[in-house]
């Protein structure tokens, strides 16, 4: 997706992404690389992403991980930079999302269960007692939401130690970041 863009080094970018992770970026050139995304981030200056154009009969750009310089065809997210899996140690977060995943589905099972086609797929939103269905009684309307609230909680605790770890693990990289 950036192939088209990697020339354009006058015009400030953004990413669609879900998560709050730096999405404005500009391009810069660089001698060593197709093309180098600078993302915007606060209080620091920007954080570099170099691209290269791999050797395969069809070249694609992939990316350089800004930590351990190998080359990626993957980065991932935190709040503050972009890095590789392995530099990320994803597999920590990654063994834990287990327990993220099934309490985001039972969530959203109970959620459907109450509000059917209404119920809001947003995972981060906790749900409140409004909007009863018509075909509920409103005490066990009540008790549904409440069971929903503990896991709803239950999931955006885990879900907030993930970004606090995540963003522990950036913030070393992002000072050990001098590849530009
Ligand atoms: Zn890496």
């Amino acid at each position: 997706m950036f192939k088209p863009i990697i020339s354009d080094t006058d015009t400030r970018f953004q990413l669609q992404c879900l998560d709050k992770f730096p999405h404005i970026f500009s391009v810069s050139k660089h001698d060593d690389f197709a093309a180098v995304l600078r993302f915007e981030i606060q209080d620091a200056e920007s954080f570099p992403v170099p691209l290269l154009w791999d050797n395969t009969r069809y070249p694609r750009l992939i990316f350089i991980c800004p930590c351990c310089c190998e080359k990626r065809l993957y980065l991932y997210g935190a709040s503050n930079g972009w890095a590789c899996r392995k530099c990320l140690k994803l597999n920590y977060v990654v063994q834990s999302m287990g327990t993220e995943d099934r309490l985001r589905k039972r969530l959203r099972k109970l959620r459907h269960s109450i509000w059917g086609a209404e119920a809001s797929l947003d995972t981060f939103e906790r749900s409140y007692p409004f909007s009863k269905p018509k075909r509920k009684r409103f005490d066990s309307f009540l008790n549904d939401v409440e069971k929903l609230n503990l896991i709803e909680d239950r999931y955006l605790g885990i879900v907030q130690q993930r970004f606090v770890r995540l963003d522990k693990v950036i913030n070393a990289l992002a000072r050990k970041v001098n590849l530009i």
